[in-house]
C-alpha cells in the first residue's frame, strides 16, 4: 500500500532559488515537485505548508556524538534526535570516541546505533590513523565497506606530513575525502583561546592563527601533490580562507567548512572566562569573522558544519584553562545561519541551503541535499518567521554548553522528514524527542 504525503503551498527553497510549489512524497521518495498536484495526490495525506519553507534536509558533516565512551555527554541517539530537532536529516559522526572508530567493527557499531536511533541518518567517519595516534594508516577500504563516508583524525590534526600524504593517496583510490583538523600542535601547545589582545588582557595563553594557517598550507600542497580529495574542517582565519580560495583557483580538489560560531562570535565572547566559548580552533577576531563570512558567501567555504561538541556541565565548570574545547551546535545552526547570514545581508536563503545541505552532500558523497523527483524524501519544513530565544534547558542534546544562551534568533524547524517518515514535529515538543532518544539509545 502506498503511503503518500502532499505538501501544499510551501516555499520550496533549493540552491536554484525559492518558489511556491507542491511536493508529493510516496513511500521513501519524492515523486513530484510542481504546481497544483491535487490530481496526483487524491489518496495522499495533505499537509498545509503555506507560510513555511520546504528545504532539502540539512546535512552536517562534522558532529561529535561521544558514543562509545562519553555517553554522559551525548549518545548516538541523543545526538541524532538533537539533529532532527535542528532540521538535520543526515549527520557525519567524528571518530574521536573512546575507543576511536578506527576499524570496520567500530564503523559498523555507529551504523547500527544510528539506525536504532530512528532520527537523522548517521554516517560514520573513520579515523585516519590507528587509535588516532598519528602513526599508522587505518584499513580505509574495509571501513568504507562497513559504511564510512570519509576519514579524519578530528579532535587532532594529522601532524605527520608523510602520513597525511599517504592518507590522501589511499583515499583517492576510493573517492572519499580526507577531512583534517588543521592545527600545528607545536604552535598551539598550552593555548586555550585565540592569541591576541583579548588573550593578553585575560592572561590566558593563546593559540596563534599561524597554528591553523601552516597546516592548511601544508594540506593544500599535499592535496595538489597527490590529487587526493581534501576537506578542511572548521576554517577560522582570514589567511586560511584566502589560501583555500587560491588553491581552488588553481584546481586543487579541496572543500572546506565553517561553523556558525566562527561566523558569529569573536574572541571577545571569552571575556569573563566563559568556558562555553572555549572552542578549537578558537574564536578569532572581527577581521577573521568577516573573512569567514566572505568565504561562505563566495563558496570558498563550501559547507556550514556545526562541530557539535557536547560536554558535561561539570567539565565546563572548571577553570578556563582546564575546561575542554567545544560547544553544542545542532539545534541552533539553521537559525544562526538565517539570523546572521541571511538577515545580515551576506547571502540569500537559497545559498544558505546550498551551504547547509547540497554542498555538504556533494563534499561527502551523500545521496541527499536535493528535492529532485526520485530523490530520497529527506525534507526539512521550516518556519522562517518564528522568533525565539536560545535556552540551553530546552535542548534535546544531552549537553548544554552553548555560548548562544539568551540570544534572540529567527527561524525554527517545524517538521523533519527522513526517508519519507516524519521523525520530528515541533508540535510534539522537545520532551517527546528526549524520550524517543532515551528509549532508542
Ligand atoms: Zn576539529
Amino acid at each position: 500500500m502506498s503511503r503518500k504525503t502532499h505538501f501544499e503551498g510551501g516555499l520550496v527553497v533549493t540552491p536554484a532559488g525559492a518558489e511556491q510549489l507542491d511536493i508529493l512524497i510516496d513511500g521513501e521518495q519524492i515523486v513530484r515537485v510542481g504546481h497544483g498536484l491535487q490530481d496526483d495526490a487524491l489518496d495522499a495525506q495533505r499537509v498545509d505548508a503555506r507560510g513555511l519553507a520546504i528545504l532539502p534536509g540539512l546535512i552536517d558533516v562534522h558532529v561529535h556524538l561521544r558514543e562509545p565512551g562519553g555517553e554522559h555527554k551525548e549518545t548516538i541517539a541523543t545526538g541524532a534526535w538533537a539533529a532532527a530537532v535542528g532540521g538535520f536529516t543526515s549527520i557525519c559522526a567524528m571518530p574521536n570516541t573512546d575507543p576511536p572508530i578506527d576499524d570496520p567493527a567500530g564503523v559498523g557499531y555507529v551504523v547500527a546505533q544510528g539506525r536504532r536511533a530512528g532520527a537523522a541518518r548517521v554516517y560514520p567517519v573513520g579515523a585516519v590513523s590507528v587509535g588516532q595516534k598519528g602513526e599508522r594508516l587505518t584499513l580505509i577500504g574495509e571501513m568504507i565497506d562497513a559504511g564510512a563516508v570519509a576519514i579524519t583524525d578530528d579532535g587532532l590534526p594529522v601532524a605527520d606530513s608523510g602520513l597525511m600524504r599517504l592518507a590522501l593517496e589511499y583515499s583517492s583510490t576510493f573517492g572519499i575525502p580526507v577531512a583534517d583538523h588543521c592545527e600545528d600542535p607545536t604552535l598551539s601547545r598550552g593555548g586555550s583561546m585565540n592569541e591576541g589582545i583579548v588573550s593578553t588582557r585575560l592572561g590566558i595563553t593563546g593559540i596563534p592563527s599561524a597554528a591553523e594557517n601552516v597546516m592548511i598550507a601544508r594540506d593544500l600542497f599535499l592535496a595538489e601533490l597527490t590529487g587526493g580529495r581534501l576537506h578542511i574542517q572548521h576554517v577560522s582565519t582570514r589567511n586560511g580562507v584566502e589560501m583555500i580560495r587560491a588553491a581552488k583557483g588553481r584546481g586543487v580538489a579541496v572543500t572546506a567548512e565553517a561553523t556558525p560560531h566562527h561566523f558569529t562570535l569573536t574572541d571577545e565572547a571569552v571575556i569573563g572566562y566563559r568556558t562555553e566559548a572555549k572552542v578549537n580552533p578558537p574564536l578569532r577576531t572581527a577581521d577573521d569573522v568577516a573573512a569567514v563570512r566572505e568565504g561562505i558567501r563566495d563558496g570558498t567555504l563550501d559547507c556550514i558544519a556545526t562541530d557539535h561538541a557536547p560536554h558535561h556541565y561539570d567539565e565546563k565548570e572548571q577553570a578556563f584553562e582546564d575546561a575542554p574545547f567545544g560547544l553544542v551546535g545542532l539545534e541552533t545552526a539553521l537559525a544562526l545561519g538565517l539570523t546572521e547570514l541571511v538577515d545580515g545581508g551576506v547571502l540569500g536563503l537559497p545559498d544558505l541551503i546550498d551551504r547547509m545541505s547540497t554542498a555538504p552532500a556533494r563534499a561527502f558523497g551523500l545521496p541527499a541535499g536535493t528535492l529532485r523527483e526520485g530523490a530520497p524524501a529527506d525534507v526539512t519544513v521550516f518556519d522562517v518567521g518564528e522568533e525565539w530565544t536560545v535556552d540551553p534547558d530546552r535542548l534535546v542534546s544531552k549537553s548544554r554548553n552553548t555560548p548562544f544562551a539568551g540570544r534572540g534568533v529567527r527561524g525554527r524547524t517545524r517538521l523533519t522528514i527522513v526517508g519519507g517518515h516524519v521523525v520530528w514535529s515541533a508540535d510534539q515538543g522537545v520532551e517527546h524527542a528526549r524520550q524517543q532518544a532515551r528509549r532508542r539509545g
